[in-house]
């Protein structure tokens, strides 16, 4: 950490509870189900798979949790991400979409989050086992509200399309920064123009295709590059935009340039629905997922 920024009491991580909560715990054990929540140790637990607001994580919204596909191990390295990585990952199990499905569909939120490290290595970048998964999904449980967040498949408008027609709900894809810190942040093989492009022909393959992206902030961006990239975003045509606070995951990566206030978070939310987003979640421990089912399910009644 950089010793001269200090770490704020508003990012103190709460003890997840809620009954809700306690039941997919328990329920998870036996379904043999990863999700990034508990493996991340994620702080907003009780309210994503609670689906609701305030302290203790109780509501009556929907619940949210995040599943990972394709294995632990990323083909990519990333300075802000402290996953795993190495250029030959072991291949990708072919019972895993039929088996995720299964699980997710007896498990009980209404909103699921599909994520995966980045494969390189496979052809298809892994999204036809994105699109098998969704598709599985969607057979058994067709109301349960599907979102990809998935990587940039360098470019490959092949595979975006893919997982973009796959019968999914809501097509993410993390920006991560601002144009300027790309190559700082992240892996020289992702980019900014390259992921505007994914989420722009994202949303142009699927007509009423809901397309988000997320922001990291703290990492020595300024105001004006901020609003720069959300700009871009809303032109490109993405609908829901989460801003959160850039969190050094071990003294390894990247520090922590700034620690930003949760009245500039609420400030950018504001700014992010004046120019057009549908939806933006925005504030010190937000993370591409947070709540995702409640604001997915808001930003489409407005
Ligand atoms: Fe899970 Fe994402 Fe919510 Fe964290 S923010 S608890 S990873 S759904
Ligand atoms: Fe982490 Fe994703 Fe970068 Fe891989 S591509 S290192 S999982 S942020």
């Amino acid at each position: 950490r950089d010793p001269n920024v200090k770490k704020p009491g508003w990012l103190r991580q709460r003890a997840p509870q809620g009954e809700r909560y306690l039941e997919l715990k328990d329920s998870l054990s036996s379904l043999k189900l990863h999700t990034v929540c508990e493996e991340a140790q994620c702080p907003n637990i009780g309210e994503c798979w609670n689906g609701g607001g305030g302290a203790g994580g109780e509501g009556d919204g929907i619940g949210t949790a995040t599943i990972m596909l394709l294995g632990d191990t990323c083909t990519r390295g990333c300075r802000f991400c402290a996953v795993a990585t190495s250029r030959n990952p072991a291949p990708p199990d072919p019972l895993e979409p039929e088996n995720t499905a299964t699980a997710i569909a007896s498990w009980g939120v209404g909103y699921v989050v599909l994520t995966s490290v980045d494969r390189d290595d496979l052809p298809d970048g892994g999204s036809g086992h994105f699109a098998k998964t969704v598709q599985t999904l969607k057979d058994l449980k067709p109301q349960i509200l599907v979102e990809c967040l998935v990587s940039d498949f360098r470019g490959d408008v092949e595979a975006v399309a893919t997982v973009a027609t796959s019968g999914l709900d809501v097509f993410a894809h993390n920006i991560e920064t601002v144009k300027r810190l790309q190559r700082i942040v992240r892996d020289p093989r992702a980019g900014y123009d390259q992921s505007l492009g994914v989420l722009k022909n994202a949303k142009q393959m699927q007509q009423g295709i809901v397309t988000k992206s997320s922001i990291m902030l703290g990492l020595g961006e300024s105001d004006e590059e901020v609003t720069e990239t959300m700009h871009d975003l809303r032109m490109v045509g993405v609908d829901i935009l989460t801003l959160g606070q850039y969190l050094q995951p071990t003294p390894l990566h990247l520090t922590v340039k700034e620690y930003v206030t949760p009245e500039k978070f609420t400030s950018w939310k504001e700014y992010g629905e004046k120019i057009g987003f549908r939806y933006v979640a925005s504030g010190p421990l937000v993370r591409s997922s947070y709540r995702a089912g409640e604001f997915f399910v808001e930003s489409m009644i407005r």
